[in-house]
This record gives structure tokens, sequence and C-alpha cells, in this order.
């Protein structure tokens, strides 16, 4: 438990100053002057009283009380200077440890992006980060620490001569005051952190369901959402869960006020209690003529201070624990390791367009998967082969299996058991982001992002317009783009520019399709690539398509059966396994077959539809 309390200490301190060292070193220099400062204040005023007693040259008094209350501005002022400088600090280490976050979040593989086990640990970091409690309290708690360290050690100094030259630690009292000091000062603690637990625990009281709040919170503040707000009426669903939450909060907010303002009470009778003990000790010293006025009042301040300090400090440490322990969750989730084993092998150039001889042959042998806490397979048993320039269809009923195989093919996991081979050599053994760069996938819950539309085709900053303009009119966006405010400049989405476009979403699809083929990468996959097409843009994409994907292999995904037909080979799948593999001719002639019954299905349809 007591290593805990350090370990989670040291962390959270390691964490800023990997962060921010600056603000750390500006946090300590405003410390180290701020708690030095009533100590000048402390020791004047006892030279002074003594130099009055004992006839000094008033001349002397005034120049070095002078000299003093000047050392004391220019203290103050360096102190303000360094608060400032660690403000800045602060928000701009809020900052980096809100990009480190996503940073983390974007560059994790990706069955750690979908476990359900990290979901739990992102709920339990936005949980604990509630209330002040994130990584912002590891910044604004720590002077509290360093403030009584400092001031602990320098009252220390300070009080030492007393007790060596008038012996006085000798004295019994001396030793019940320094032994009810640290009795209080830890009492202190005690109630402190009680109360501190205490209101933690209140504030993460399950009957307020925050993730619920923060939901509609998140949702009520997205524009995309407002249409099904509209229709649907969740507003007074919303306001219903919410005012819900604010009764349960006002209940609480009486609880945690009252809980504070008992540590409050308590921090104000141990304070006046030390100070009480404090001129007890130093009126008894100087009633046996041991110590001068000015030393009453110059050790009076300074034990209280130690006191205070100690008492301060202890609690201090302790509730910084706390936090820290509330930081816990954070460093667990920047510290995840990476579960896709990633070898060194390079992918061998193989693209045409690279000078290679195009030479690409993917295999999957008896590969199964099972989602990561699943008990079920998503596949099972896969057994295919896909040569350069080869078109392969994808088809099955939702649920079947189809984007889990892209996800394999692409590394964004790995087969449970089997193995999938690229030119003979499993794919585990390539280097990760090599391997990643052959393949342009549109996934069909595709996503774009608020940049401008290039960079959206590019997914990068700089890019080829040409090309980008290229690729647009390829994926059938020729005459919309022509329409773009600014062009390949127009922002999509209203975001980050007040003019961006809202695209529809058969405009998105074509965008997407746009990406994949500015990819410019060996495999091309597509996932239900014309669902938000009109018909005719449909027709379109279709008809073109070899021109599309020109000599790259293509995966195609689709219900649509007839939109699979020009595809060398096709591949049933049903229930995570294939179960039909072949020419559309071939199947279509097995009438026994899934292949002959979801085509009738569908031609049926298209038949009553033209009837
Ligand atoms: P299809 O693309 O054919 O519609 P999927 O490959 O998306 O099918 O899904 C295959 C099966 O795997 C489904 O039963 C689905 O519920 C399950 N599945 C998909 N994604 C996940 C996931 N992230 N975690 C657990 N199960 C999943």
């Amino acid at each position: 438990m007591r290593n805990h309390k350090w370990k989670s200490i040291g962390s959270s301190v390691r964490l800023i100053w990997e962060m921010d060292r600056w603000l750390l070193v500006h946090t300590l220099a405003a410390s180290v002057i701020g708690s030095a400062l009533p100590f000048v204040a402390i020791v004047l005023s006892g030279y002074v009283l003594d130099g009055l007693r004992e006839g000094e040259r008033i001349e002397k008094l005034l120049i070095v009380s002078l000299s003093a209350v000047l050392g004391i501005f220019v203290l103050t002022v360096l102190k303000d200077y360094f608060k400032k400088l660690k403000t800045v600090h602060t928000d701009r280490c809020g900052k980096r440890y809100h990009t480190m976050m996503s940073m983390k979040t974007i560059s994790m593989d990706y069955p750690l992006l979908e476990s359900p086990q990290v979901n739990e640990l992102r709920t339990r970091i936005q949980h604990d980060n509630d209330w002040g409690a994130g990584f912002y309290s590891l910044v604004w708690e720590l002077p509290m620490v360093l403030d009584n360290l400092i001031s602990t050690i320098i009252s220390t100094l300070l009080v030492l001569p007393l007790f060596m030259k008038y012996d006085a630690f000798k004295s019994v009292f001396a030793i019940v005051l320094l032994v009810l000091f640290i009795l209080v000062a830890a009492l202190n603690m005690a109630f402190q952190v009680k109360k501190k637990r205490e209101m933690y625990r209140l504030l993460d009281d399950p009957s307020l369901d925050k993730s619920y709040f923060s939901y509609y919170l998140w949702r009520g503040e997205d524009y995309h959402a407002g249409k099904d707000i509209r229709i649907y009426g969740t507003k007074a669903l919303m306001e219903s869960k919410l005012e819900g939450d604010l009764l349960i909060k006002k209940a609480w907010m009486r609880r945690i006020i009252a809980n504070s303002m008992q540590s409050g009470y308590w921090r104000n009778f141990v304070a006046g209690f030390l100070q009480t003990l404090s001129y007890l000790f130093v009126v008894i010293q100087a009633s046996k003529g041991l110590l001068s006025i000015g030393a009453v009042v110059k050790y009076a301040g300074i034990i209280y201070r130690f006191s205070q300090s100690l008492s301060d400090l202890f609690t201090a440490l302790e509730e910084y624990s706390v936090s820290g322990n509330r930081q816990q969750s954070t460093l667990e989730y920047l510290n995840l390791k990476d579960v896709l084993a990633k070898g060194k092998l390079p992918v061998e150039k193989r693209a045409f367009c690279e000078g290679g001889d195009n030479e690409y042959e993917i295999r999957f042998q008896d590969v199964s998967f099972r989602y990561p806490g699943s008990e079920v397979y998503a596949l099972r048993h896969i057994n295919i082969r896909l040569h350069v320039g080869e078109r392969l269809a994808v088809v099955g009923l939702n649920g079947s299996g189809k984007t889990t195989l892209i996800k394999l093919l692409c590394r964004l996991y790995d087969p449970t058991e089997g193995e999938i081979l690229l030119n003979g050599i499993n794919i585990k053994k390539y280097d990760y982001q090599e391997y990643m760069r052959i393949f342009s996938v549109v996934f069909q819950d595709f996503k774009l992002f608020s940049f401008c539309l290039g960079q959206n085709v590019a997914a990068g900053v700089d890019y080829d317009r040409e090309y980008a303009r290229a690729c647009l009119e390829k994926a059938g966006l020729g005459e919309s783009l022509e329409k773009m405010p600014s062009g390949l400049e127009t922002y999509l989405y209203k975001d980050y520019e007040g003019d961006g476009v809202e695209i529809s979403g058969g405009e998105a699809q074509k965008i997407a399709l746009a990406r994949a083929l500015y990819k410019d990468a060996p495999f091309i996959i597509l996932d239900e690539p014309t669902a938000a097409l009109d018909p005719v843009a449909e027709y379109e994409i279709y008809s073109k398509f070899n021109e599309i994907v020109e000599d790259k292999t293509a995966i195609y995904i689709s219900h649509r059966l007839s939109s699979c037909r020009f595809c060398d080979e096709i591949a049933v799948f049903d229930h995570g396994e294939i179960i039909q593999q072949g020419s559309h001719e071939q199947l279509v002639s097995d009438r026994n077959g899934k292949y002959y019954e979801l085509w009738q299905a569908q031609a049926q349809y298209y038949v009553e539809s033209a009837g």
C-alpha cells in the first residue's frame, strides 16, 4: 500500500516531466521562492525587535529593514513571474497530454482499439478524469506538496539553533511537543484523506450514469445528430435524462459541500491548536529567561510554520497520491503494449508502377479467426488464393465474415489459426508499415475528415493536385469538383471552416474511392463501394471498373450479385465459411447452391420491380 502510494506519486511527477520539464522547473522555482518569503518577514521582525532592545543604531535597522522589504518585493515579483510561466506551461502541457492520448489511440494496434477491455479502460479514464481529478490536478496539486516540503525544510534549518543553543531539545517539553506535532499532523492527514476519499466516493456514485450523461451532452453538441434528434423527438428523452442527473447532482452537491466544510473546520482547528502550542513552548522558554523578545517572535513564527507545513505536507502527499491513483488508468492506457507480431522483412516492390514484375500472390491457408473475447468463430477454415491482377468478389449475407476477411488481410487482426501468405511468406514476418502500404481499402463504414478535399484524397498535407483531380474524376466526382467553391481546397464539413461543404453520402463514397486510387497500392479492396450511389453513378463505376482498378488486384465485397459478374472468381461466404467458389457461370449453374438461391432472390426482386 505504502509502496503503491510512492509509486503513484513518482509516476505522476514523471508523467509531467516527460511532457514538459519546464513546467516542473517553474513550479519548483515558484515554490522555493514562495515558501522562503514568509521566513524573511519572520526573521526580520525578530532582528528588529532585538535590535531595538539592544540599542542598535536606528539607521542600521532601517537599512536592514528596507533591504529586506526590497528583497521581499523582488522575490514576490519573481514568484509571480514563475507562476505566470507555470500557467503557460500548464496549458501547453494539458494540450500535450490530450495529443499524447489521441496519438496513442491513433497508433495502437487495431485489436486494442476495438477490444472491450480497452474500451472499458477508456471509460475508466474518463471517469477518473471527471471532477477536476484528471491530469490537471497533478499539476495543480504539485505546488501544495512542494510548498510544504520546502517550508518544512527551511523551518527545520532555522529552528535548529534554538534547540542547539539552548539545549532545549533535552527538555521533556520539547520532545512532547514534537510528538504532538507529528501526531496532530498524522491525524490531520488521516482526516483530510478520509474526506477526500469520501468525496470521490460521492462523485463516483454509480446512481449517476455519467457515461449516459456525457454521451447525450456530446451527441447534443454534434450537429450531425441534429436530424435524428428532431425527427424522433429525442430532445425530451435527453432532457429527462439530464434533469434526472441534475436532481441527483443537487443532492450530491449538498453532501459534497458539507464534506469539504468539515475538512475546512478541522484544518482551521488544527492550525489554531498548533499555533497555541508553538507560542506556549516559546513563552515557557522565554519565562526561563532563555530567549530574547526578538527570538520569541522569530521562533514562535518558525515553529508555527514548521508544525503547519509538516502537517500539510503529510496531507498533501496523501492527497497527491489519491490523485495519482486516479491517473493509473491513463498510464495503463499509455503503456498498452502492441499485440500484433511485427516482422522486419521488406515487402518486395513488385508493382508495375514501381518498376516491378507485379508478381504478388496472397494465400489464406486454413485461416480461422475469433474476435478477442468472443467464443464464436467469425471465420472458419478459409482457404483462398489470389493472384496479381485478379478480381475476387466476396459475397454473402450480413455477418457472414466478409469484412473480417479484409481485416485479417490488411493485418488489422492476426488469424487465430492458420496463416496468410504473401508470396509464400507469412504476412506477420513483413515490416508492418510496409505491408500496410500495399493495400487500399474503402471500408463500408469509411470515414472522411474535416480537412480540405485534396488533403482527404491524398491523406496528407502536401499532395499532387493533378493526380488528386484525376483520381476524383476517375471515381466519378469530376462534375461535383467543378462546383466546389474552392476546388481541391474546399473544406469538407463545417468543423474547421464555416464555408465547408456538406457532402452527400454518394459524394463521400466517391471521395473515399478517389482516396483509395490516390494511394495507388497494388491491392484495392472495395467493401460495398456503391451502396450510397445513385443507379447512374453505380452503373458508371461498374462499367469503368476495369479502368478504375487497372492492373491492381481487386477484392470486391457486395450484396448485389449482378455487380460481381465482372470478377474472375467469386467466393460465397456463409457463417464464416467459404461454401462455394468459382466464376459466376459456374456458381449460378449449381441449382442447389447458396449462390443460385441468392441470385434468384435478387433477380426476382428486379423482375417484380420492373413489372
Ligand atoms: P460481414 O462483413 O459479412 O457483414 P463481418 O465480418 O462484419 O460480416 O462480421 C462477421 C461476424 O463477426 C459477425 O457475427 C459480427 O457480429 C462479428 N464481429 C464483427 N466485428 C466484431 C468485433 N469487433 N468484435 C466481435 N465480433 C465482431
